[in-house]
């Protein structure tokens, strides 16, 4: 078997797989960005995007870009001019957080924990008992090294602190549970490619409404005051990627019909059947278990294995795609994306093979192990 991208087994960190019906909602002929027919399309999507937020507060503007373009629009829409800013760090999009905040904050305290370890809670405690704290960056999913970070955690930090709660949820939205008024979230971004099943290519921000009111001009294509303006008229400021607005609201009826917490559901219980399977296999987790993300599973690499002995042949001899690592970590760990539609028969496929592979290099300890660990937390 060699790689074939229209059928492999497809689980890396996002894209994730798509589901047919949104392919061919993006097979349309050329549409009139400012006609009734678009506008008509985009209203819908505004009908449906308390459903991915879960909640019926605040606004939310949909930018042609990749999640990046949200967090751009976030940050340069809301940093505060005065007052320190935090970012938390403990992965590649922390670290990306951080560089992207320092272009829009004068004043920035970083408080870092190793990659793959859990944040340094104590020190935002501290830094926001402080006290001059303007805004909170942080990434709820690290999805570098699979963590899912404890934003409840620090929500009643944040709240008492009065600064503003801004947050990267591009592999958390539709992935982790989201509590955003509970939790007096002022922005997070979403990705399209990512819990949502739909093309790159779309950055979704939720504000709240205390964020609306705080929008000034940063960035002018990202500009979130005018997008808002615009979709007050189901429209936007520029001309939008007009296929991918057509995706969104078929990954958007998708993720209805499902209901978001069958796919929370469906996304844990993969991400439990595959935490035990890397653990039937005598691998080990990069972060510790209790801090793992339910969206993405990083995995130090088969002792022995380098990438092209493991990853590679997996992508070369079973048609599976999984990720590498990034920074420090590439051709260190691996990384299987669970999130969107992936399912049952994606993981069994993986794991099938991750078992052959480890057998042909003698380092499978106990045969069917792990496709059992992952059997057992079937429905
Ligand atoms: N933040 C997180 C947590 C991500 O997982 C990613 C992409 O994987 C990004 C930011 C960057 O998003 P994009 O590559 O869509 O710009």
């Amino acid at each position: 078997m060699t790689f074939d991208p229209e059928t492999a087994t497809f689980l890396i960190a996002g894209p994730v797989r798509i589901h047919p019906r949104v392919l061919r909602a993006m097979s349309m002929p050329s549409l009139n960005h400012r006609g009734d027919y678009f506008h008509g399309i985009v209203e819908e999507i505004r009908s449906l995007l308390p459903v991915l937020f879960g909640t019926e507060r605040g606004r939310s503007v949909v930018l042609s870009g990749s999640g990046t373009a949200g967090l751009e629009a976030m940050y340069s829409s809301l940093l505060p001019r005065s007052g320190r800013v935090i970012t938390l760090v403990n992965g590649n999009f922390g670290e990306r957080t951080d560089a992207l905040v320092r272009r829009y904050a004068s004043t920035v305290v970083t408080l870092s924990a190793p990659w793959g370890q859990a944040l340094p809670y104590d020190a935002l405690r501290a830094e926001l008992e402080r006290g001059d704290v303007g805004a909170v960056c942080v990434v709820h999913n690290e999805t570098s090294v699979g963590v899912a970070n404890d934003l409840a955690r620090i929500a009643p930090w944040v709240r008492a602190s009065g600064a503003l709660f801004l947050v990267d949820g591009i592999s958390s939205v539709a992935g982790l549970p989201l509590r955003l008024d509970e939790w007096g979230v002022d922005a997070i971004v979403a990705g399209s490619q990512k819990g949502l099943a739909a093309p790159a290519g779309l950055a979704i921000v939720h504000l709240s409404d205390r964020a609306v009111e705080r929008l000034h001009p940063g960035a002018y294509y990202l500009d979130l005051a005018a997008h808002l303006k615009s979709l007050e008229k189901n429209d936007t400021p520029w001309t939008p990627a007009v296929p991918l607005f057509l995706a969104l609201r078929e990954a958007l009826v998708l993720l209805k019909e499902e209901g978001v917490a069958a796919r929370l559901e469906r996304t844990h219980r993969l991400a439990e059947a595959c935490r035990n399977a890397i653990e039937a296999l005598g691998l080990e987790l990069v972060p510790a278990r209790a801090i793992a993300s339910d969206t993405v599973t990083a995995v130090h690499n088969p002792p022995g294995l380098d990438d092209r002995q493991f990853r590679k042949r997996l992508e070369r001899d079973y048609n599976v795609l999984v990720q590498g690592g990034q920074g420090a970590l590439t051709g260190k760990i691996f990384r299987i994306g669970h999130m969107g539609i992936a399912d049952w028969p994606d993981l069994l496929v993986t794991f099938a093979a991750i078992e052959r592979i480890l057998q042909t290099h003698g380092r499978l300890s106990r045969p069917g192990a792990a496709l059992n660990a992952v059997v057992a937390q079937m429905p």
